[in-house]
């Protein structure tokens, strides 16, 4: 079974297991403040029929259910971040399951494991496993507790990580989300066969870059950091609608893990 990738644009990525797809932290349209930086891949209408939608969060342009209600089937089910179950039931999508860091959910099929994950908001990151298993990083920052993903699953078959290692300037610029490095050196722990790179495109316009947001990290510094912190590990940077095959065979658990 084939395990496809296509970014949509950001962070919003459609993932497909041999037919079963899953889409997450949707965005699907810009507003003042919230502007994409790349082209979207396709709208909502225009998407497959999918197996079930992950939301890390609740900040707009991760979670869009304004924009999403143009999908079709409307129940879709939805894996969130727990907090967010009500918004998702009064944007009309009725099928809605919260998750905190360990707790799991299936997804036609899939099994979805939320995953430690720490940003201005209450925030989770996902595993979700078919044949292949697949880290989705959300926008966290790099942190400690993210290791155990690597004990807790024997093998990761593609890792999707952001990059941009945006910070806050009014708040001392506190940082909100990793680095390109930070994010390598993640992929150095849990060891994907594929790692590719999310969230860095983005941008608050020219003015508000410039007095609230600061930005660390490219996909091409998240590409040549990689090749010191993971050589064997591929970085794929794929523009949105670009789809990329993870060949389905199987590489072996990572030593001294307990596998699955
Ligand atoms: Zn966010």
């Amino acid at each position: 079974m084939t395990l496809t990738v296509t970014r949509v644009t950001h962070a919003c990525v459609l993932l497909d297991f041999g037919g079963r797809r899953l889409l997450t932290d949707p965005w699907f349209s810009e507003r003042r403040g919230y502007y994409r930086g790349e082209p979207l891949a396709f709208p909502p209408g225009a998407l497959p029929e999918l197996a079930g939608v992950l939301v890390s969060h609740g900040h707009y342009d991760h979670f869009d259910l304004a924009a999403f209600a143009a999908y079709p089937d409307h129940t879709v089910p939805f894996v969130v971040k727990r907090g967010l179950a009500a918004q998702v039931r009064a944007a009309g999508f009725a099928n809605v399951t919260e998750v905190d860091p360990w707790e799991q959910a299936d997804l036609g099929g899939l099994r979805v494991t939320a995953a430690p994950a720490r940003h201005s908001v209450p925030e989770v990151s996902f595993v979700i496993e078919g044949d292949q298993a697949v880290f989705f990083g959300g926008d966290t920052l790099r942190i400690a507790e993210l290791d155990e993903v690597a004990t807790r699953f024997g093998r990761i078959d593609l890792a999707l990580l952001p990059v941009n290692g945006l910070a806050i300037r009014p708040a001392f610029n506190r940082q909100v989300v990793m680095t390109a490095e930070q994010a390598a050196g993640l992929a150095g722990v849990l060891r994907p066969r594929v790692a590719v790179p999310i969230h860095y495109a983005y941008t608050a316009g020219p003015l508000r870059d410039r007095l609230l947001l600061r930005y660390d990290g490219t996909p091409e510094r998240f590409a040549t950091a990689l090749g010191a912190a993971a050589p064997a590990t591929q970085a794929r940077i794929l523009e949105p609608g670009e789809p990329f095959t993870v060949n389905g065979a199987a590489s072996p658990p990572l030593p001294g893990s307990p596998g699955q």
